[in-house]
């Protein structure tokens, strides 16, 4: 196929995420992926400022992870996990219990970030009603959350934002607190931030099994940051009422915040942890969930302690070899140094855009930039002038942000940054026009 058949066929026949079949989105199509580099079929090189959804920290087509993914094929792809093991299985699951909190020493490996969530939710219902308290089933959570796509991860995401109207009588009605305020930094934390969680958690805990949010960044819901104090304060709530915590740390995890996990920086430990995305260093599909011997061990309630799920790709070896490649290419990095200096720069370049009546907001945190607008941006728009400024960057709503691969290269950054003010000042001067009726 040429690549303009390629196009067609794709605008036709084939949903993208969040895409509409009768007014879609045309895709760009790929043809390889270098470092910090994605070559489209059409010939134009554009600059990464996604790692392709938080997954690629390393870049694309890494020898290391190549080699690992390759070694692991000449051994076997796939194999079920129901009464097998392997070693990348065990080899993963030391790595990810060695690296996070001490607490968490059991691992279950699922197939998707939302699955992970579902898997986290089920361990937390499962665990109350092994102690005979079959009360505890609500979920109390956070607006301006998003833990995934699947009907158990989707109810406990942004009411407003979050597809509940659209599922209204599906969807389990859980418990949202307020969202947490807004942090820019540590001097901002005040003692009534915590109230409206405080109140919602002292009123319903009796009913209530897990408290599930995602730590420092709210990802999809916003991008929003907010203070480790209010992290430390619900840990210390949901001891105080005997209620689980549930980190989602599938966009967080991995450096990204500028720790190796954002819940790090409020010095606490969750009962039950979710990892994805970053896992595999973007090379394929994979999560897993961390508990702590008292949930894994309080779980159980025919008294033989079966956990209810197990998807059929669990633990692919192909996944778990490339996850353990990726995490030992990160430790043995200087990654933390690479993450300031993408933070400072990004801070220092994006703040030109806070002169635009347009932009409302311009915050860094770790290597994540985000230029939020005044007003949603028109992606037929936006994604195509983004292309031709030779760089990937995937605006929505109201957010035009990034978060580039941690081997990324300042002018490689300068690049981003720079279009984003180009970009952004055009729909600045296109806003203006629209106003004054032209
Ligand atoms: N939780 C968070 C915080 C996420 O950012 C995402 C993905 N955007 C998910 C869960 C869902 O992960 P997946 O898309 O792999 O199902």
């Amino acid at each position: 196929m040429t690549p303009d058949q390629l196009i067609a066929y794709d605008k036709t026949h084939i949903w993208h995420p969040y895409t509409s079949m009768q007014n879609p989105i045309p895709a760009f199509p790929v043809a390889s992926a270098q470092g910090v580099e994605i070559t489209l079929e059409t010939g134009e090189v554009l600059v990464d400022g996604t790692s392709s959804w938080w997954t690629a920290l390393h870049g694309y087509n890494h020898p290391v992870l190549n080699e690992a993914v390759t070694e692991q094929l000449g051994k076997v792809a796939h194999v079920m996990f129901g009464g097998l093991t392997h070693a990348p299985a065990v080899a993963l699951a030391k790595q990810l219990i060695d690296i996070t909190s001490e607490n968490l020493q059991h691992v279950f490996f699922a197939d998707s970030g939302s699955v992970g969530v579902e898997v986290s939710i089920k361990m937390a219902l499962q665990y109350w009603l092994a102690q005979g308290r079959s009360e505890k089933h609500r979920l109390l959570t956070v607006r301006s959350g998003y833990h995934g796509d699947t009907f158990a991860a989707m109810s406990v995401c942004d009411p407003v934002n979050g597809m509940h109207d659209m599922f209204t009588g599906v969807l389990i009605k859980h418990l949202f607190a307020e969202a947490p305020p807004r942090s820019a930094s540590p001097a901002q934390w005040q003692d009534s931030d915590i109230d409206a969680f405080k109140t919602m958690i002292t009123e319903h805990h009796a009913e209530i099994a897990a408290v599930i949010l995602e730590p420092i960044v709210q990802n999809a819901g916003g991008i929003r940051f907010y203070h480790p104090e209010y992290l430390r304060q619900v840990r210390a709530l949901c001891d105080e009422f005997d209620v689980l915590l549930i980190l989602d740390e599938i966009a967080t995890g991995f450096g990204r915040t500028g720790s190796l996990f954002a819940y790090e920086q409020a010095d606490i430990e969750p009962d039950i942890l979710v990892l994805g995305k970053a896992l595999t260093g973007g090379y394929m599909t994979l999560s897993a969930v961390l508990t702590s011997r008292k949930v894994a061990h309080g779980i159980g309630s025919d008294g033989q302690g079966v956990l209810m799920h197990g998807p059929t790709f669990m633990g692919n070896p192909l996944a778990c070899s490339v996850a353990v490649a990726s995490i030992k290419l990160l430790l043995e990095s200087d990654w933390q140094t690479r993450v300031m200096s993408i933070e400072t720069q990004m801070r220092e370049e994006l703040s030109a855009c806070l002169e635009l009546d347009i932009v409302a907001d311009v915050r860094t945190k770790g290597a994540i930039g985000v230029v939020e607008l005044k007003q949603a941006v028109d992606m037929h728009w936006i994604q195509p002038r983004f292309v031709e400024l030779g760089v990937w960057i995937r605006p929505f709503g109201k957010l035009v942000y990034i978060m580039p691969p941690f081997v990324i290269e300042p002018a490689q950054l300068s690049k981003l940054t720079q279009a984003i003010f180009t970009v952004v000042s055009e729909f600045d001067q296109q806003a203006m026009q629209n106003n004054s009726g032209k």
